[in-house]
């Protein structure tokens, strides 16, 4: 029997895991951590419940594939619903809109709120979807890096209708073109967040994103995003994966440009193929010391980091809903500073997401469980501490100028995450939630592959390879390592 090894048990880990179990192979994995999940976590403390880091739940299709290859009832395991209402949008001029997942009713309280008529927004919603199906297949589902996926049909189809993908101009120039409403452009602008990017660089093609969550819906998971992690986790348990936590994988054995296993506190451990989900930067800098790294694709910008406060709030507050937006009164400024000045503005767009609107055991009775969150630059030695004070000052401000109520007076629990703590927390470099950013129209080449050109059997999952970071693509890489290594390890 073959064996793999995989380092980390992140989202793209597990679902590599599982596969590869699937597969024949006897998997091992090593994580660090005490837990599964990677930044996926959750905190449980004075009554309150957070999901500390993915709170916005798309395509759980990737999920379910995963228990039909186990020939497992999902059921047993996760359970999930899909969300009505998508995300409440809140403007500094007082402007409210409450985002549906229907496209029609979207589309109607659209033409009520901003100015524009519902045609221009399903029309957008029609181009969006062109763009998904177009590039879906030559994108994000096949080893972009492989020779054959160069030459398929769907390649040709995608180059040939390169124009519709918008790829030469900018998320925010598309947006401009379709719509004249600021606010409005500044809500569809908001989805270059969605992989850690700017809209003023992202290319157009980005505007797909939309698609996703109107289309296919957004979910919530019963027992909060965690539940993703540890259901995939009991999965991998029951399929006979094995697991060794406070396991630090401290070096790839590679000889010969094979690799051979890795090294865990000072003990050689053999395996036929070994799985890196750990973020790429960090496996070549500490894990291949050796190795030459591929110098281009690791110097790409990386994707944006987040500063987050969980806040335990004493009043429900019925304007909120499970997903918020208190949008900044000038984004262009926000991300310059983000990926520019590598700061964070005075006035930043703040993201609140309240898992007890869902699971109301996630905070005592009478109470909220608020993950409060705004986009900040990766680590470079910035003064955070300051930083969080400062914005801690300028996000209370906002939320209580917008919603009329004193918040800082009502914050009976905290905790903070920075990208200090994200990175050491999961190895991801400066703490960056995407791996590399996507502000380059060639970004998508730009990633690193999932598998080594130069290392036999060395392989790569996770947010910070192709196709991309969040957990859909996660889950995507983890696909395709596993269809990889059937493909060069046939049993
Ligand atoms: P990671 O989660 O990065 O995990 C890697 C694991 O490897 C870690 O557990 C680490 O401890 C372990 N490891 C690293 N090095 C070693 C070693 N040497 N030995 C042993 N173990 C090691 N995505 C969404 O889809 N929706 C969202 O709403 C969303 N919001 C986000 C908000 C925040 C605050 C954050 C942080 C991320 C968010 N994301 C979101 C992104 C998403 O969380 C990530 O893309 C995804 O979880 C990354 O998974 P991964 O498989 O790459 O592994």
């Amino acid at each position: 029997k073959k064996s793999a090894l995989i380092i980390g048990s992140g989202i793209a880990g597990l679902a590599t895991a599982v596969r590869l179990k699937n597969q024949g192979f006897d998997v091992q994995v090593f994580e660090i951590n005490k837990t599964p999940g990677g930044k996926l976590t959750e905190i449980s403390e004075n009554g309150y419940r957070f999901d500390c880091g993915p709170s916005l739940f798309t395509m759980p299709q990737m999920i379910e594939e995963l228990f039909t290859v186990s020939k497992k009832q999902r059921s047993d395991y996760f359970e999930y619903e899909r969300k009505e209402i998508i995300c409440n949008y809140f403007y500094e001029d007082n402007t409210r809109f409450t985002a549906f997942a229907d496209k029609e009713k979207f589309a109607e309280k659209a033409a009520m709120t901003f100015d524009v008529d519902a045609i221009d927004i399903i029309n957008y919603f029609e181009k969006s979807k062109k763009k998904y199906d177009l590039t879906t297949s030559l994108f994000l589902e096949k080893s972009l890096h492989k020779l054959s996926t160069y030459l398929s049909i769907d390649t040709l189809k995608a180059i040939a209708g390169i124009s519709t993908l918008e790829i030469n101009t900018s998320l925010h120039k598309v947006n401009t073109k379709r719509f004249k409403d600021p606010k409005l452009i500044q809500l569809f602008d908001r989805f270059a967040t969605y992989n850690g990017s700017s809209p003023y660089r992202t290319p157009g093609i980005m505007s797909m994103i939309p698609h996703l969550e109107q289309h296919y819906g957004t979910f919530f998971p019963k027992g909060g995003m965690y539940s993703i992690a540890r259901s995939l986790y009991r999965l991998a348990l029951d399929l006979g994966v094995r697991f060794h936590f406070g396991e630090k994988v401290e070096q790839i054995i590679v000889k010969n440009n094979n690799v051979e296993g890795v090294l865990v506190n000072d003990k050689e451990i053999k395996a036929d193929v070994v799985i890196s989900n750990m973020d790429i930067v960090s496996t070549y800098s500490k894990l291949l010391p050796n190795q030459k790294p591929p110098g281009k694709i690791l110097k790409q910008q990386r994707s944006s980091s987040a500063l987050i406060f969980y806040w335990g709030i004493r009043r429900i507050c019925s304007e909120l809903d499970l997903h918020n937006i208190f949008f900044s009164n000038d984004y262009k400024k926000e991300f310059e500073f983000i990926f520019d000045k590598k700061q964070v503005t005075d006035d930043p767009t703040i993201y609140i997401n309240i898992s007890s609107k869902n699971e109301c055991q996630d905070a005592p009775q009478g109470c909220e469980n608020w993950f409060v969150m705004i986009n900040v630059p990766g680590n470079e030695g910035q003064d955070w501490d300051n930083i969080i004070a400062k914005s801690r000052e300028n996000i209370t401000k906002k939320i209580s100028r917008i919603l009329g109520v004193d918040i800082k007076n009502l914050i009976e629990f905290e905790e903070i995450l920075d990208p200090r703590t994200i990175e050491s927390k999961t190895q991801s470099y400066q703490g960056s939630l995407y791996g590399s950013s996507s502000n380059n129209k060639y970004a998508a080449f730009l990633r690193h592959p999932n598998f080594s050109r130069s290392i036999r059997n060395l392989y790569f999952c996770g947010g910070s390879v192709h196709p991309g970071g969040g957990i859909p693509l996660c889950l995507l890489s983890g696909k395709i390592v596993s269809e990889l290594i059937q493909n060069d390890n046939r049993l």
